[in-house]
């Protein structure tokens, strides 16, 4: 089955049609014809949030963050090997909860790091504290096969 899926390109937020079995083909956006997916963790502002979870077919797994947090900063290399492992199936996005405090505030953020993953813009599942790369390929893929 060649479904096409609705993917949100991180450069210019425009949305794609891509064909499920293209993606793993290093698809390019048609609009500013850069590539769909980078292989590293998206940095978002409330409205390129807005687009991607509004929009985006795949599941958005995001990383609620903050400069000043060591955790934070620990967990970020770990985030950026996830990103390479589990794109192009799962978009990941970075949310500085200190230069957007109006998405943690959204989401009742309590803590920081905090892990959410979204599929088809509604939250399905939510991990506070700091997860090394294989934990954080776990965790989603785990949510992701429950359905
Ligand atoms: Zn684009």
């Amino acid at each position: 089955m060649t479904e096409a899926l609705h993917i949100v390109c991180p450069h210019c937020h425009t949305t794609n049609r891509v064909k499920s079995a293209d993606l793993v083909s290093a698809p390019d956006c048609g609009g500013c014809h850069q590539p769909l997916f980078t292989g590293h963790p998206l940095a978002l502002d409330e409205t390129g949030f807005d687009r991607h979870i509004g929009r985006s077919q795949i599941p958005v797994l995001v990383d609620f963050w903050a400069p000043w947090c060591g955790p934070c900063r620990m967990m970020a290399p770990a985030y950026e090997k996830a990103a390479a492992r589990l794109e192009p199936h799962v978009r990941l996005a970075k949310v500085d909860t200190e230069a957007v405090p109006a998405l943690g505030a959204r989401y009742n953020i309590r803590s920081i790091p905090t892990l959410a993953l979204f599929v088809n813009g509604r939250e399905v599942a939510r991990q506070p504290g700091a997860m090394g790369e294989a934990d954080i390929v776990r965790w989603v893929q785990s949510h992701l096969a429950r359905g």
